[in-house]
């Protein structure tokens, strides 16, 4: 992948959504971008902790096991209790275009399991134990609700805008040179 002042401009756009939205993480297709990228900052603040750009990264060596709650932009105000392994390691790029590689645990290595999955379609509701899932369903269906009445209202972009928005990204990034 290309990083270029595009990608550069879109990282920035993505911390404002995430820092509006009050999250410490948020990968590229929650927001409609086919790109294999997230960014996070632990401390949830612009100015404050230190703002991470990852992009393709490939998390390899899981070792140990945690619980620990987690909520997601994807699913607001839902939150619950994931075990995950406890450290991974991961090898990805930065927006600098240089290789990062780390071994990672405690909530870095949550956050970063966490947003690597959005990546791979899916949710940390998909790992929540199957008693505890139909709770959740029946909370999002309410929120499922909403969004389509706010994107019916115009609150939202439409499916087709956001469709035609992927295809731009889609062909400037994701087209084999
Ligand atoms: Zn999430």
């Amino acid at each position: 992948m290309r990083v270029d002042a595009e990608l550069k401009r879109i990282a920035a756009r993505m911390f404002d959504l995430m820092y509006d939205a009050k999250g410490i993480g948020l990968a590229a297709n929650q927001v409609g971008l086919p790109l294999r990228m997230f960014v996070m900052n632990l401390a949830g603040k612009r100015g404050e902790g230190e703002e991470l750009v990852v992009i393709n990264p490939v998390l390899s060596k899981p070792r140990g096991t945690e619980a620990m709650e987690e909520g997601c932009l994807s699913l607001p105000g839902i939150y619950h209790e994931v075990t995950r392994p406890r450290q991974i390691t991961i090898d990805a790029y930065s927006l600098t275009g240089d290789p990062i590689r780390g071994e990672l645990d405690g909530m870095l290595s949550r956050c970063v399991q966490h947003e690597y999955d959005h990546l791979e379609g899916v949710l940390f509701y998909d790992r929540v134990a199957e008693g505890a899932r139909q709770q959740i369903e029946d909370e999002l269906e309410e929120f499922e609700v909403d969004f389509e009445s706010r994107q019916s209202q115009g609150g939202i972009a439409s499916d087709e805008e956001i469709a035609r928005f992927c295809a731009e990204i889609e062909q400037r990034y994701c087209q084999p040179k």
